[in-house]
């Protein structure tokens, strides 16, 4: 075997589709919906959407953050040629700060050890940094815990007394907003309102206070302060299933194949490894060339049910287990023939959301649209005008 290419390549199984109109659609709908500035979060390959395709549509429309988790996105970013503003929040110990604070990437410290390192990568780099320190206000993830905020503060004000850093702003992230009434929203806000005056008593004034993610940007007022963090709403999806009111998100993400084969079952046939489904009447069944090697849940199938897929505009049930390549839908007695479209999901309507497999799946639309990919290949279209380049 070799690493080189051997000869012409004849294309994937299936295609991942994003409409960078969608997600264009989607940050206009939060930006006038919330009235404050979006921080656009791309991380995680843009939720499987493709990073610099998405940084690249959220900026068109009028995004005035990005935002991403590790220093590699936000360099990744960089070198695609995105000079705007830019955050990221999740770093290592040993982390070499020297290139992200020289190329103005906000910095998210959650320690004094982290604003030490920082330190001395603007010393290095020869410029100061740009810090938002980030406080944990009860989901227990990132972020300073409560009892180290005074000497976090005091450490970040020395630093922007000698010049090592702006400290451009102060933020925090919500465990429940997808649960509006859940009381430990409520409890958080106190606690971001009482780190922001504790770090003004500390005399620090940071310009930018952020607090809400997508769901608590729609569902929570109250919480928006400079900026709002949106990820999953940015894609179309719902932040909060059942909770959302209308906006006409519309989700930027369609997952299509064809189907390979098709086939006739009598009853009493039994359908892929461990036999987990058998025919009780007479069907024919499609043959559908992904797997959970290209991120298709093992658990779209379920003896309790499972998934649906779009073939010929009609939603058809996976029967029997996912494999690593390929599953089985149950086409019952209509015509279909091998090479007919399957949509895995999409937009709704006659084919199913990325929302739906979630529920059939037992998860969260979030990991269906990250998760999805593998062998796939991803292309991009808009519909509201030429194809276009893939880049911020
Ligand atoms: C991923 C992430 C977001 C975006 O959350 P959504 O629910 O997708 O809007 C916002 N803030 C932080 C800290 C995150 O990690």
């Amino acid at each position: 075997m070799s690493d080189q290419p051997a000869g012409p390549r004849v294309g994937p199984n299936a295609e991942i589709v994003v409409d960078v109109a969608a997600i264009r659609h989607n940050v206009r709908v939060l930006r006038e919906l919330t009235g404050v500035p979006i921080i656009a979060v791309v991380k995680a390959d843009g939720y499987g959407h493709g990073m610099l395709a998405a940084a690249r549509a959220v900026r068109e429309a009028g995004a005035e953050w990005i935002g991403v988790a590790t220093v590699d996105e936000a360099l990744q970013l960089r070198d695609a040629g995105y000079s705007g503003p830019l955050l990221c929040w999740l770093t290592l110990p040993g982390t070499d700060y020297e290139r992200p604070v020289a190329e103005g990437v906000d910095l998210s410290p959650y320690s004094v050890s982290e604003l030490d390192a920082i330190a001395a990568a603007a010393e290095a780099a020869g410029r100061r940094a740009r810090v938002q320190i980030k406080v944990d206000t009860g989901l227990n993830r990132g972020g300073a815990s409560r009892s180290t905020w005074a000497e976090l503060f005091a450490r970040a004000r020395e630093g922007e007394r000698v010049g090592s850093w702006k400290v451009t702003g102060l933020w925090s992230h919500f465990a429940c907003s997808d649960e509006p009434d859940h009381p430990a929203n409520d409890r958080q806000e106190q606690a971001f309102r009482a780190a922001v005056a504790l770090a003004g008593d500390c005399g620090l004034h940071p310009e930018l206070l952020h607090l809400s993610n997508s769901a608590a940007a729609v569902l929570r007022p109250s919480a928006r302060f400079g900026a709002v963090r949106c990820g999953i709403a940015v894609y179309g999806l719902d932040p909060a299933p059942g909770r959302t009111p209308d906006l006409g998100l519309v989700p930027a993400m369609t997952v299509r194949t064809r189907l390979a084969l098709v086939k006739d079952l009598v009853p009493g046939d039994a359908v892929s490894y461990g036999q987990r489904w058998v025919a009780d009447r007479p069907t024919t069944v499609g043959l559908v060339p992904v797997g959970y090697g290209d991120g298709v849940p093992r658990h779209a199938f379920h003896p309790g049910g499972g998934a649906e897929v779009a073939v010929r505009g009609k939603r058809r049930p996976i029967r029997g287990s996912v494999c690593m390549d390929q599953f089985m839908v149950d086409l019952g007695g209509d015509v279909a023939e091998a090479g007919d479209e399957v949509v895995l999901f999409g937009a709704g309507g006659d084919v199913p959301t990325a929302q739906d497999w979630a529920e059939a799946c037992g998860t969260i639309n979030y990991e269906i649209v990250t998760r999805i990919g593998g062998r796939m290949t991803r292309t991009y279209v808009d519909s509201a005008g030429p194809a276009p380049e893939a880049g911020p």
